[in-house]
This record gives C-alpha cells, structure tokens and sequence, in this order.
C-alpha cells in the first residue's frame, strides 16, 4: 500500500485560526493512526499577504497543543525545504512544462485592463472571468503570433502563466467526506499560475509540492473545496493522475449560534478565543486573546477541537490524544459545519482540571505565585493545590480560589459583617484564639473538634462563630471547610487573622 504521507500548508497571513488547528490535528490523527508521516510546509508565495511573526506562531501554538510533526520547515526532512519561498526557483519548470504541452499560456494583459474588463461587465451585473469564453478575445500567446509572444518575453513585458481549463467537460472531484463533486469546467477561470516575478501563485506551488512531497491525502477546510477541481486537473495536465492524493475537505467551525463561519470578530464579541495563543497584530498592535493565555490545558482545548467536525460514533466525549488517535477516522468527519461551543470548551477544561494530580496543580499554581512573588514552601503549596483544585475551571481560577492561602485579607466583606458580625464577637473569637493558641495538634480532625466543643460548651451558633471565623481567615463567605483552612494556615498565622479581624472589625 502507499505510505499515508499528509501535510499541514499554512500560510503565514496572521495568526492561526482554532478551525486551522483543527486541520492540523485531524492531519495528526489520521497520520499517526496509519502509521504515516505528518510534515509542516509553509505555503508563502503570496508575499503581499505575508505577516511577520505568523510563521513562528504556527509552530509555537501547535507545540503547544502536542501536534507533532515528522518532517516541516522547522526540522527538516528528506523533501526540504518545506517554505515555499525557499523552493522558488523550482516552480518554473513545472509552469514551462505545462507551457510546452499546451495547457497553460502566456498572458500579457496589463492589470488596468483587466480591470476595466472587470469594471465593464460588473456595469452589465455580469462578471468577469478570464476562461474559455473570453480568453480568445484577448492578449495572451493563444491569439498572438509566437514571433508576438518571443518579443513580449524578450522586452520584459509583465506577463503571467495562466491554466487553460478545458471546454465543455465536467470535472470530477472524489472527495472522502463528500463523496463526489462535480463542477462544468465553463464556470471555472484560467487561473494564474505563475506570475514573471519568479512566483508561482498558491495552486501551482500547492499541487507541485504535493506530488514532490509524496501526498497521499490532502486534508483540508472546505474553503478549498472549489480549487480542487483545479487541481485535480493540474495532476492530469501534469501526467500525475496515478499519484494523485486523495482529496477529503473539512466541514466549516461556525459561530455558537451557527449563522456564518467562526471569526475573528466573533471571539472578540463573545468573549472568547479564536486562537491558541494570544496574539499581537504587529501593524495595529491590536491584541486577540488566546486559548492557552486564558488558562485552557492544551488536552482539553484538542479533546474539544476534536470532536468540532468528527464523532465517534459512541456516546464517548473524552478522549487522550492517544485514544483520539486509534478513534479517529475520516469516515466518521460530517459534511455540515459544527458550531463552536464556548461553554463545553470551558466543561473540558474543568474535566481536565481536575483530573489534575495535585502535583500538577502546585505546578501550575507554582507559576502563578512567582509571577505575583510569593513564596511558600512545596509542601504548603501542594497542601492547598489539594484543596482547591476541583473548584477551578480555567488555570487562573486556581489563583482566585486560593489567594487568601497566600495573603491574609486586608479588608472584610460588609454584607458578611452585617450579618454576623455582633457586638459580642470579638470576645468570643478572642476566647477561641487563646483555646487554639493552646493546642498543639493542628489537624483537620482535631481542629473540627476543638472548634465544635468550644460553640457547644459555650451554647453558641454554629453559624454565628464559623461565619464570623471563616470572615477573619479569608475576609468574605468563600473558602473551603474552615477546619481544613486554619489545619493548613497553621497556629501563627490564624491567631494573627483573627486578632487582625478583631483590630480592624472591632465591636
Ligand atoms: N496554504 C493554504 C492555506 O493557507 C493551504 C490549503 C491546502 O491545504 O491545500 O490554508
């Protein structure tokens, strides 16, 4: 059998989009499943759209979600190299292959001409294209004499290579997930294939990469779904029609409401992120926000994107990106497109929160304390890693479901003072420090008892000391069990909030 070899194209136009990542991972999946090769190819032959930074941000998000490649722009390979800009030089050929057995042609049509042809036809509500209806009627070596043509070439007259689509036949593109797609080749334009810059434009350099890269499958959006035709055509025109890949084109990410494809603009309006990683437009500056700055695990953001397009055909919704790998399969890629889903992004990132050993969670809390500067010991750190680390459902929550760990409250909840706070509280926390500051055992079970005996011998609420205890310790209503916290904050600095509380709180 041929060996699965599929290849991930970006362009580097900006940041990547969630709907590219998810190509990507699809590519993963099916390489990996099949015991193929996955490769990274940079697909910049467009340098007017070209953005600074893109490139870099490409392989750092996919790093980042675990997709890995086998061969790419940033480690090589047995096909490098894998930027396009880079194999500029090679195109050529191939546009004069394609010249010389009559399937593409010259073109000298200046670009104020055509727009005026443009700009006739839009007048007509009509528009135009340059193809089989109207390529006879203008400036290109089908019309004009070869010795026309040789003195154009030779005056370094502008001039681009463009495809010449067949007359009058239907064009057949077997798709995996569509099944077949046919297209009358009148509807289609001579696209541009190679301009006298020295570039081609993105079809030839796609389809050339392609057949030198061994493809077996193209896996991409559907966006591309109407240039196949084109290139399936080209692999004829090429005499590649054995080793054509096979074609399978991903159905569209679309808003939560499902009117229209995910934007950019949506992420922004909404509230949540479109990319993997924040980035900067580095011409406005303009910040998008990311999936792992806002404190998404990179396995959940993928178990997520994951099931955006495929299913598993069970009831199943987490996968390990090595469950994924046996589960996945094109077959089971809808046609439709899938809404994204803000809420069950945030759902499984809570799963995988706290499927979290507390070791890791004292990583990653770890890392929020020393961009804040606190230091505490590994221990205290992975004690109240343990506590916390169920309550929170995006990383940053971690820091706001135990900061009072780390800082003892400087101010106290009024509403919680209304009602609790009575002219006789401080007296009685002030007798229940000194009972603490007389025990030795801090425990959660002993602490729970100590606590308990001294409302019951005294006749007190229970409700009227732990309120008032847990306002001292945190400064509001919120916190875990309020044994469990003084076990863990320890005699000093517990004695030091309560006389705190009374100090600032007083009768
Ligand atoms: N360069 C194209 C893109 O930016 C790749 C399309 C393809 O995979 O053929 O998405």
């Amino acid at each position: 059998m041929k060996e699965i070899r599929v290849r991930f194209a970006p362009s580097p136009t900006g940041p990547l989009h969630i709907g590219g990542v998810r190509t990507a991972l699809y590519n993963y999946l099916f390489a990996r499943k099949h015991h193929g090769k996955f490769l990274l190819r940079i697909e910049d032959t467009d340098q007017t759209r070209f953005v600074p930074g893109a490139e870099e941000y490409i392989i750092e998000s996919l790093k980042w979600c675990g997709i890995q490649f086998d061969e790419g722009v940033h480690i090589g390979g047995p096909y490098a190299p894998y930027r396009q800009s880079d194999r500029k030089e090679l195109y050529h050929q191939y546009a004069l292959q394609l010249l010389n057995n009559g399937t593409a042609y010259y073109a000298f049509d200046t670009p104020e001409e055509l727009e005026a042809l443009r700009k006739d036809s839009e007048s007509r509500k009509e528009t135009f294209q340059y193809g089989p209806l109207t390529r006879k009627g203008l400036k290109n070596s089908l019309v004009l004499s070869g010795e026309d043509v040789e003195a154009l070439l030779q005056s370094g007259e502008h001039y681009v290579i463009r495809v010449k689509i067949p007359e009058n036949e239907t064009i057949v593109v077997q798709d995996l997930i569509r099944g077949r797609v046919s297209v009358e080749s009148m509807l289609l334009d001579d696209k541009v294939l190679y301009k006298s810059d020295g570039m081609p434009t993105y079809h030839l350099a796609n389809v050339v990469d392609d057949y030198l890269m061994k493809i077996s499958h193209v896996i991409r959006g559907e966006e591309w779904l109407p240039s196949a035709p084109l290139h399936v055509l080209l692999y004829r025109y090429f005499g590649w029609e054995a080793d054509m890949p096979e074609f399978a084109h991903l159905p569209l990410l679309l808003k939560p409401d499902g009117n229209g494809k995910l934007s950019k603009r949506d992420g922004d309006r909404l509230g949540f992120p479109v990319f993997p990683l924040r980035w900067t437009d580095p011409k406005s500056g303009e910040v998008s926000s990311g999936y792992r700055e806002s404190g998404y695990l990179p396995e959940a953001f993928i178990n997520m994107l994951a099931l955006l397009g495929w299913n598993p055909g069970t009831e199943q919704e987490v996968f390990s990106i090595e469950e994924l790998i046996q589960a996945f399969s094109i077959e089971r890629v809808g046609k439709s497109g899938s809404k994204f889903d803000p809420e069950k992004a945030k759902w499984f990132n809570h799963h995988y929160m706290s499927g979290l050993d507390d070791r890791e969670v004292s990583i990653l809390l770890g890392n929020i304390l020393k961009e804040r500067e606190i230091e505490v010991s590994p221990d205290f750190l992975l004690s109240v890693s343990a506590i916390i680390k169920d309550r929170a459902v995006l990383i940053p929550d971690l820091w706001e479901q135990s900061h009072y760990f780390f800082v003892a409250p400087v101010s106290w909840d009024e509403k919680v003072i209304q009602k609790f706070w009575k002219p006789e509280t401080p007296a009685l926390l002030q007798k229940l420090s000194e009972i603490l500051a007389n025990t030795e055992d801090f425990t959660v079970e002993n602490i729970d008892t100590v606590v308990k005996t001294y409302i019951n011998d005294n006749g007190l609420g229970m409700g009227q000391i732990m309120n008032t205890l847990r306002l001292a310790l945190v400064g509001g209503s919120f916190g875990p069990g309020v044994s469990a916290m003084i076990s863990l904050l320890g005699k000093n600095e517990t004695l030091n909030r309560i006389d705190k509380a009374i100090a600032n709180l007083g009768s």
